[in-house]
């Protein structure tokens, strides 16, 4: 059974926000109209992007981390719900059923991470946008918690396509659209449980981390800090 995971090279990360974009175009995330846009609580995105600013003058340094959800092995999330609309998957994802949920937000503050954004107002979909919505990703009606399921239905997609041609799934066959979109390939996805997987010989090396590892969330994204 695969374990899907994320590495996510801070040393490569230049914050251009090109994750962001395709994430929202992937998982028909919807836009926010001028209103909302002003609030920025209104504003939500399944990747962010952190920003850390030091220094002055010259000497000033800007570092970002993109931060999507952990899809953690030991979720808090999970355990908070009340209705099971948010699970544990053997294969390590942490997906969430839209129709099941009630909108209570246990979730939202059980995760350390911020990682859950929850639909405050009826989705907008200017012009023609809602029929050129990705059509493997269901649409979220207000009143429900959403999240980053690294990209499960590419998952799915890959793992048919490997079915089809009769054979397992390799390393590379699956990756998310934060990954692909990324022009410094910052991110790298794959099977954590398969030892040669790109992902996971990155996930064992020197400059890994896990932030708030002290938590035990067990998340599955694995950060690599900047080079000295
Ligand atoms: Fe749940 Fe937060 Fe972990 Fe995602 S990052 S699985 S929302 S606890």
């Amino acid at each position: 059974m695969a374990r899907w995971g994320m590495v996510i090279d801070l040393d490569r990360c230049t914050g251009c926000a090109a994750c962001m974009a395709a994430c929202h175009q992937e998982n028909n995330i919807a836009t926010a109209g001028p209103e909302e846009a002003r609030d920025a609580s209104r504003v939500f995105q399944w990747m962010r992007m952190l920003k850390e600013v030091s220094g002055e003058g010259a000497d000033v340094r800007v570092r970002f981390m993109p931060q999507p959800c952990f899809n953690c092995d030991n979720p808090p999330c999970v355990r908070v719900c009340p209705v099971h609309a948010t699970y544990l998957s053997p294969d390590g994802i942490v997906g969430q059923v839209y129709g099941r949920c009630i909108g209570c937000r246990y979730c939202m503050v059980a995760c350390p991470y911020g990682a859950k954004v929850f639909n405050w107002l009826d989705p907008e979909w200017p012009g023609d946008l809602k029929r050129r919505a990705n059509p493997d990703v269901s649409l979220r009606p207000r009143g429900v918690v959403e999240k980053c399921t690294f990209c499960h239905h590419r998952i799915i997609r890959a793992r048919e396509a490997a079915r089809l041609s009769g054979r397992e799934l390799e390393d590379g066959d699956v990756t998310t659209a934060c990954a692909e979109s990324c022009p410094a390939k910052a991110i790298v996805f794959g099977d954590l449980a398969e030892a040669g997987s790109r992902v996971s010989r990155l996930a064992r090396g020197p400059r890994a981390f896990r932030l708030h590892d002290d938590l035990g969330t067990e998340p599955k994204v694995i950060y690599l800090a900047e080079k000295k």
